[in-house]
């Protein structure tokens, strides 16, 4: 009686792989996987379906309770079964998969993950994304994404907007590297796009832009586009946007302004186009990117390539509502409705007071740096979160600052973050610039983070790294 009860409950549980043989009767019932297939929408639609996605939901909840973790590459491999199967598997060997998959992913919405611009996990955008993905549709057409088009239409409804996947545009950096991969792209050749030097703060030096627009031009090259940044990916640092516009404007060229990190806490009228992305300071799950024209018309009159099969102009609605011709792709991921719904959840005034906060702890980062001066360098005086500094392990605490210490202390952030990405308790990001070596770059743009988490960043960190030993 017993076996009985025991083999009823594993028949009912589509989850459970054991292949089990009624011996009595020589029934056997075989819970594999893809025999149990789990559908939406119809009336027979098992009740699996909705069991195995509650449960997806319980590794999704588990989750965002977990905390840093670091495997290097090759123990990773070891642990991991990432075989393709010939044979389908179990609904619990894919659960099982899931939560696999999930612990060992590195924890970028931990406070104490400060690597990356985007950091954090707002759970309000959270449930947007998995909202959209069981949506599943395609971003060209008003027709099969009616709700979400008109979306995207309120949330940028004085910028022309389209949410676009990879960043900015070409021509004329001080900026972030996808301006020489755009000028690639777009067939210029990188040889065309004219660095311009910025000064000590990682700002474009304007006189230096207005010389090197005079150079080419006499020499019969047409300078047509300039890139300011608003928010230097590394140092934060702003260009002068008013300045860059009257240069621009005097020499007839488009100004672009890469807002991606900076375009949470400001937006320019001055230029042509403006791309900002709100997966990372606003905290909008990845990936959300956006770019902005100042004029009606200009992406559908650059990119319109008129499928017929998709924009045919006799539909019954306004086929202006039809947002595929306006960008180069053709398939285009709906990231507008996760930054809808946590707009609606936050409010503008949330908005502000999530870029009012991270200011602030970026600023409490700053004073506790300087509060330890023996064992950290602050680098300059961020004008964003971006936060600029050295370690010094106590081998280098006390010597004058110098070039040559300074290279030393740029070999400190490698073995540092090497120690870090080991003990698994803290990560940041390090990078060396056109002015120094390797130096840390600690960014706050997670809502999760608090004071709390700052002082246990630099504490960790000198535990860490105190008895590091350079040559
Ligand atoms: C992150 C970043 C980019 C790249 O944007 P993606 O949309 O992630 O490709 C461009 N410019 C700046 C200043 C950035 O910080």
């Amino acid at each position: 009686m017993k076996n009985i009860i025991l083999l009823y409950n594993f028949i009912n549980d589509p989850f459970c792989h054991i292949v089990i043989r009624f011996s009595t009767k020589n029934i056997s019932y075989k819970a594999r996987g893809c025999l149990l297939s789990i559908l939406p929408y119809r009336e027979d639609s098992n009740p699996q379906t909705r069991e195995f996605l509650a449960r997806v939901v319980d590794v999704l909840l588990d989750f965002i309770q977990q905390i840093l973790e670091f495997k290097m590459p090759e123990e990773m491999q070891k642990m991991l079964d990432l075989n393709l199967p010939e044979d389908p598997l179990p609904l619990k060997q894919l659960l099982e998969d899931c939560k696999t998959t999930l612990k060992h992913q590195v924890k970028t919405g931990h406070p104490h993950f400060f690597n990356q611009l985007s950091c954090g996990l707002d759970i309000i955008s959270l449930a947007g994304e998995w909202l959209t993905a069981a949506a599943n549709t395609n971003m060209f057409t008003y027709e099969i994404a009616p709700v979400f088009i008109l979306m995207e239409n309120v949330v940028w409804i004085c910028l022309q907007p389209v949410c676009v996947p990879g960043g900015p545009s070409p021509q004329v950096p001080a900026c972030h590297y996808s301006v020489k991969s755009c000028a690639s792209v777009g067939g210029l050749g990188t040889d065309y796009c004219i660095a311009v030097p910025s000064d000590e703060r990682g700002r474009m030096i304007t006189s230096e832009l207005e010389r090197l627009v005079r150079y080419h031009r006499d020499r019969g090259n047409v300078p047509f586009f300039v890139n300011a940044t608003s928010g230097t990916t590394v140092l934060g640092a702003f260009d002068p946007l008013m300045e860059i516009a009257d240069i621009c404007q005097k020499y007839d060229m488009w100004m672009h302004v890469d807002a991606a990190w900076g375009g949470g806490l400001l937006f320019s009228k001055k230029a042509d186009s403006v791309t900002w992305n709100p997966h990372k300071l606003m905290g909008t799950l990845l990936q959300c990117s956006t770019v902005h024209f100042k004029y009606e018309g200009i992406l559908l009159s650059c990119n319109a390539m008129s499928a017929e099969y998709l924009f045919m102009t006799d539909k019954i609605y306004d086929p202006r509502f039809d947002t595929g011709d306006k960008v180069i792709q053709c398939g285009r991921h709906n990231d507008i409705f996760k930054l809808w719904l946590q707009w609606r959840g936050k409010g503008t005034s949330g908005f502000e007071r999530l870029m009012d906060r991270l200011m602030e702890l970026s600023e409490y980062m700053v004073r506790r740096i300087k509060e330890q001066s023996d064992k950290f360098h602050l680098i300059l005086e961020p004008e964003m979160v971006n936060v600029s500094f050295w370690y010094l392990p106590k081998q280098l605490r006390g010597l004058p600052h110098d070039s040559n210490k300074e290279i030393k202390l740029g070999k400190v952030c490698a073995k540092l973050k090497g120690r870090m990405m080991q003990a698994g308790t803290i990560m940041v990001g390090y990078q060396p610039d056109d002015r120094r070596p390797n130096f840390f770059r600690n960014i706050i743009s997670s809502a999760a983070v608090t004071e709390k988490d700052v002082d246990f960043l630099l504490s960790e960190m000198d535990r860490l790294g105190h008895d590091i030993v350079v040559d």
